[in-house]
C-alpha cells in the first residue's frame, strides 16, 4: 500500500471505529475425528463505503502502526465475548471463542484488565475465551509476555499460539510460554496430504506440542484429504473451509455450529487411511503413577483407533481388558523397575473389539526413588496371537482325537520309550494310559517278537518304508499274550527329521 492509500485507510478506519462498524465473522473449529464444532474463531471484517471490503491483513497493520489497534482490539474482544455468551448452548460442551490479539495489545499494561472487563461485562465464562497470540508478539520480550500470559491464564482464559511455523518458530517459545493450544499455519497444512516432508514436519510439530501438554489445531483445512492426514498425524482440532467458512452471526451459522446427531459422521470416516502413511504403528504412552495417561503418540490411532487427545487424561485401566486391567496396574509398582518389562495383553479398540498388544513398560522414578512416570510402548500383535491360538486349538483337537480314538494309538521315540498313548491301547494291555506313558515298548512286547520290532524300526527310518505293517504280541498286565496288528509310521520334528514312531494298534484273535 502506498503512503496516500495508507493515510486514506487510516482516516476511514478511524471513522469506522468511532461508528463501530467493524464486525466479526465466526469460523468453526472442530475436533478430530468427530468433526464436531467446539469453538469459533472471531475474524474482523470491515466494509467501507468508498474503499469496499478491506481485508484484515490490510487494515490490522494500519491499526497497529497508528495505535488504533487498542481501540479496535478492545471492540473486537467485547463483541466476541457478548456474541459467544449469547450463543444457544444446547450442546454438552459450550462453544469457545478464539480472539486474535495483536502483539501491541499484549505488551500494553492494561490488557489483562481489559480482558477481565470484557468477561465481566458479557458474563462469558473465562474458560470459553481463547486468546490467539502470534510468534512476534511473544518474541519481543519473552519474559514480559510470559508474565502477562500467566496473568491471563489465572483469569481462567486459554492461550493459543497462532500461525506456528511461519516466522522464527523457535521450539524454545513452546517451552517458555504458558500455552494451551498450538495452531499450525495453513502453509504447512496445504500440502500435508501430498508432500511427505510436510507431513513429517506436521507430525513433528504435533508430537512436540503434545509432549508439552498442548493441544494442536490445523489451520486452513480445505479438503477431506488434508483433514484425514492431520488426524492420522495426531492433530486434535481443525479449522478451514472444509469445515466451514467465516460467517456473520446468523441462524444458519447457529445451525452449522449445532449439527443434528448423525450429521457429522459423514464428514470423516476414520477407517479410511490417510493419503500419506507415515504414522507410526507403535503406541507410546506416558502415564502418572495413578495410571492417568499424560501423553499418547500418534500411533494411538493405528493401535486403538483413538486420537492422542482422546486418550490423554483417561485412565490406562479403562482401555485394558477387564480381566487383566487390575493385574496389569497392580503389578506395575512392584515388578516394573528401571528395567523394562514386556507382556502380551488385551486392549479395547474404538471399534469395540479387543486387540492383543505386546507392551513394553518402564517405570521411571524421581530423585527420591518414588514412582514418577510409566512409559509404555505397545504394538498390535493380534494376527500373531490369533495364529498361535488357532494352532493351539488345532493341537488340542488332534490330542482329543488321539486320546478318544477307539483304535489303540501310541507315540514313542526312537529309544523305544512311549511318550503318549491312548486308553484304547493301554486298556488292551490291562493298564491305564498314564501307567503306560514313559515305559519302553520292549517291556510290553512278548520277548520272542523283539527282534522283528528292531528290523521294522530300521525299515521305518529308511524312507522307502513310510508305513510298516506288522503282526506282533504284547504281554498283558495279568501275563497273558495279546496279539495285535500294528501300523507304524514316523513323525518328523520341526526340522523335518524323523523323531517319533506313531503306531495304530488293533487287537487280533488270540493265537
Ligand atoms: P488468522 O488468525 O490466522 O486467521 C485465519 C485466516 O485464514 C483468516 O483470514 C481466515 O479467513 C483464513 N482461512 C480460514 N480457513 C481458510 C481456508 O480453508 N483456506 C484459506 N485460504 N484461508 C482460510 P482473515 O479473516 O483474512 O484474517 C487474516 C489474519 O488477520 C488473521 O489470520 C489474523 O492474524 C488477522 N486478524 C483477523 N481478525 C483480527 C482481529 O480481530 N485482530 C487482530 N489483531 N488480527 C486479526
Ligand atoms: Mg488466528
Ligand atoms: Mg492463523
Amino acid at each position: 500500500m502506498g503512503a496516500t492509500a495508507t493515510s486514506e485507510v487510516e482516516a476511514r478506519l478511524r471513522q469506522a471505529l468511532a461508528e463501530h462498524v467493524v464486525r466479526l465473522h465466526y469460523q468453526p473449529i472442530v475436533t478430530l475425528p468427530s468433526a464436531r464444532p467446539v469453538a469459533v474463531e472471531a475474524l474482523a471484517r470491515w466494509t467501507d463505503p468508498s474503499l469496499g471490503e478491506v481485508p484484515p491483513d490490510s487494515f490490522i497493520p494500519v491499526a497497529e502502526a497508528t495505535g488504533m489497534i487498542h481501540t479496535l482490539g478492545n471492540d473486537v474482544l467485547g463483541q466476541a465475548c457478548r456474541t459467544t455468551a449469547a450463543w444457544p448452548n444446547h450442546v454438552e460442551v459450550p462453544l469457545r471463542v478464539s480472539v486474535n490479539v495483536s502483539p501491541l495489545q499484549l505488551s500494553n499494561d492494561t490488557f489483562v484488565w481489559q480482558v477481565a472487563a470484557a468477561l465481566e461485562e458479557s458474563g462469558l465464562e473465562p474458560n470459553r475465551l481463547v486468546l490467539e497470540i502470534t510468534e512476534s508478539a511473544a518474541l519481543e520480550d519473552m519474559a514480559e509476555s510470559a508474565a502477562r500470559l500467566h496473568a491471563l491464564r489465572s483469569l481462567g482464559v486459554r492461550v493459543a499460539l497462532d500461525d506456528f511455523g511461519v516466522g522464527h518458530s523457535p521450539l524454545n517459545m513452546l517451552r517458555q510460554l504458558p500455552l494451551d493450544v498450538l495452531k499450525i499455519d495453513r502453509s504447512f497444512v496445504s500440502r500435508v496430504h501430498e508432500n511427505a516432508r510436510d507431513a513429517v514436519i506436521a507430525r513433528l510439530l504435533i508430537d512436540t506440542a503434545h509432549t508439552l501438554g498442548l493441544s494442536v489445531c490445523g489451520e486452513g483445512v480445505e479438503t477431506r484429504e488434508q483433514a484425514r492426514q492431520l488426524m492420522a498425524l495426531g492433530c486434535d482440532t481443525a479449522q478451514g473451509w472444509y469445515f466451514g467458512r467465516p460467517e456473520p452471526p446468523s441462524a444458519s451459522l447457529d445451525d452449522e455450529l449445532h449439527p443434528p446427531p448423525g450429521e457429522l459422521e459423514r464428514r470423516l470416516d476414520i477407517s479410511v487411511p490417510a493419503p500419506i502413511q507415515i504414522g507410526s504403528d507403535e503406541l507410546v504412552t506416558i502415564a502418572d503413577p495413578e495410571a492417568t495417561i499424560l501423553y499418547a503418540s500418534p500411533g494411538s490411532l493405528a493401535v486403538l483407533g483413538y486420537t492422542p487427545s482422546e486418550l490423554i487424561n483417561s485412565s490406562a485401566g479403562d482401555h485394558l481388558h477387564p480381566e487383566e486391567a487390575q493385574e496389569i496396574l497392580a503389578t506395575k509398582d512392584a515388578e516394573v523397575s528401571e528395567r523394562a518389562s514386556v507382556r502380551v495383553h488385551r486392549a479395547r479398540h474404538r471399534n469395540g473389539t479387543y486387540r492383543w498388544l505386546n507392551t513394553r513398560t518402564q517405570l521411571l522414578r524421581d530423585q527420591h526413588g518414588r514412582p514418577h512416570q510409566v512409559v509404555s510402548t505397545s504394538r498390535d500383535v493380534t494376527p500373531q496371537v490369533d495364529a498361535e491360538l488357532q494352532l493351539a486349538s488345532t493341537a488340542a483337537t488332534l490330542r482329543w482325537a488321539f486320546d478318544q480314538s477307539p483304535i489303540g494309538q501310541s507315540l514313542s521315540d526312537f529309544d523305544g520309550v512311549i511318550v503318549r498313548c491312548n486308553q484304547a491301547f493301554a486298556g488292551m494291555l490291562g493298564y491305564r494310559a498314564e501307567e503306560v506313558a514313559g515305559r519302553k515298548v520292549s517291556e510290553l512286547t512278548y520277548p520272542p517278537d523283539l527282534a522283528a520290532d528292531a528290523v521294522n524300526l530300521t525299515h521305518l527310518l529308511d524312507e522307502q518304508h513310510a508305513t510298516q505293517q506288522v503282526d506282533k504280541r504284547y504281554v498283558h498286565a495279568d501275563g497273558h499274550l495279546v496279539a495285535a496288528r500294528v501300523w507304524a509310521t514316523t513323525l518328523a520334528d520341526e526340522d523335518g527329521d524323523p523323531a517319533y514312531v506313531v503306531a495304530h494298534i488293533l487287537p487280533m484273535e488270540t493265537p
